[in-house]
């Protein structure tokens, strides 16, 4: 008998069909002897909904309380029909809110971190043979105001819940078959994984793959928590994501990824003296932007040009500061440009094999896909893309490293 943590995703709980469904899957795992806490998001596009309204009253930035308190409010709809739904099956079943299993975060509205989470609400239900149904995605700081974890919280919120009940299996449920080797949704030729590496998933997850929340990653690692990525829809088995002695694959490139969501800046012809990326960077971390590539020229003339990438919600205010410290340098332009994508390969295998980045290069270039930036580390390989060749470039890296015939030179011996 074991003590499994079940988060559902969007799709899986889409209508009262689907919320029928899941909860015949709660009982099913409940009758076959197991003890179950369900943790659960908001019916899919439902976020969506709610962002696009604070936007339209509160602008493209609107007050951060009061939007954790508007699109938290997605996963109490769920929560309650779920319990409802597994009641209506015969077993007992309580929703929770975030701040009614005291989950505990800082108090960084729309990207909250967790600090704690009492168990005690949540092991009573489950002592007493009940079902605690938890909102995802939300939690509550010291003085008590709502806030939420990020896009795609839910998986942390999960992994949070398995790690505070010490359950033994953290299963996240979801509308595809496991974590596969590219995005399923956008190369039809995409695997799935029978298991991953937790360093892998973090890789693949902070560069696009959003099938699993990054933070979540980095909490079931940081705590040893097994992860099983499944689908809602199907019994068979998902991918396991753990440590990487227990994961069975081991591939030079294991996946292929692609971010939309990144937006680049170019500041042209500022003076070249000590101090320059400083100036230009702390203002934008000041303000909370996150800066992700970065590439300087070789100065000309004692002038330089500076490029670097933003997630494209914080586009416009980073456009803005760089033009204010632009003006500060002697910039002569401020480029912009939001029609990017980076494209990625991720593998462990990478570490002991050369030649992997120039195999990537080739591939883009017989596509004839410019490349304008390059970022790489021990176990991935980075570009910057014109977006309208995103699939181009995904499918043909797929092609090359992760198809029948490329197998041969690119799977360990
Ligand atoms: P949920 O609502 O269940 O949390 P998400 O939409 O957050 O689901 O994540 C699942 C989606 O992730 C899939 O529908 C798929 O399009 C996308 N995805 C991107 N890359 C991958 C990958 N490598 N493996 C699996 N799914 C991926
Ligand atoms: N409902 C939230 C979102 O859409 C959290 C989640 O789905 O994990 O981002
Ligand atoms: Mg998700």
């Amino acid at each position: 008998m074991s003590l499994i943590v079940q988060k559902f995703g969007g799709t899986s709980v889409a209508d009262t069909d689907h919320i029928r469904k899941v909860a015949r899957r709660v009982v099913d795992t409940l009758e076959a002897g197991h003890r179950v806490a369900v943790v659960v998001s908001a019916m899919s596009g439902e976020t969506n909904r709610l962002v696009a309204l604070a936007r339209e009253v509160g602008g493209e930035q609107p007050d951060p309380r009061e939007h954790d308190v508007l699109v938290s409010t997605g996963e109490q709809k769920t929560i309650a029909l779920l319990a409802m739904a597994i009641q209506g099956l015969g077993h007992p079943a309580r929703s929770f809110l975030g701040s009614q299993i005291g989950m505990r975060t800082d108090t960084a509205h729309t990207r909250a971190r967790i600090h704690s989470i009492d168990p005690r609400p949540i092991l009573d239900v489950i002592e007493t043979g009940g079902v605690p149904v938890i909102a995802g995605f939300q939690g509550i700081d010291e003085a008590g105001n709502i806030t939420t974890l990020g896009r795609g919280g839910s998986d942390t919120s999960a992994v949070a819940i398995a790690v505070a009940i010490e359950a033994d299996d953290c299963e996240i449920y979801t509308d595809v078959d496991g974590v596969f080797t590219t995005d399923p949704n956008l190369v039809p030729a995409a695997r799935k994984l029978a298991g991953i590496s937790y360093d892998e998933m973090i890789e693949m997850a902070s560069l696009g793959a959003k099938v699993l929340q990054i933070r979540a990653v980095r909490f079931a690692m940081r705590y040893g928590v097994p992860l099983h990525v499944r689908s809602s829809f199907k019994p068979d088995e998902g991918t396991r994501v753990g440590r990487e002695e227990e994961v069975m694959e081991r591939l030079v490139v294991s996946g292929v990824t692609y971010n939309r969501d990144e937006a680049k800046i170019r500041m042209r012809g500022i003076k070249d003296l000590p101090g320059i990326a400083a100036k230009v960077f702390t203002p934008l971390s000041d303000a909370g932007i996150v800066v992700d590539m970065i590439i300087q020229n070789l100065s000309q003339d004692g002038t330089t040009d500076l490029t670097f990438t933003v997630p494209r919600d914080d586009y416009r205010r980073a456009v803005a500061l760089a033009e204010e410290v632009g003006g500060e340098l002697g910039a002569t332009a401020v480029d912009r440009d939001e029609g990017i994508a980076k494209v990625s390969i991720v593998g462990l295998g990478m570490k002991d094999h050369a030649g992997v980045a120039s195999r990537m290069f080739r591939v883009l270039a017989d596509e004839g896909i410019n490349i304008q930036l390059i970022s790489t580390s021990e176990i991935k390989v980075s570009v910057v893309i014109e977006e309208k060749y995103t699939e181009l470039a995904v499918r043909a890296l797929h092609a090359e490293f992760l198809e029948e015939g490329a197998t041969e030179s690119t799977r360990e011996a």
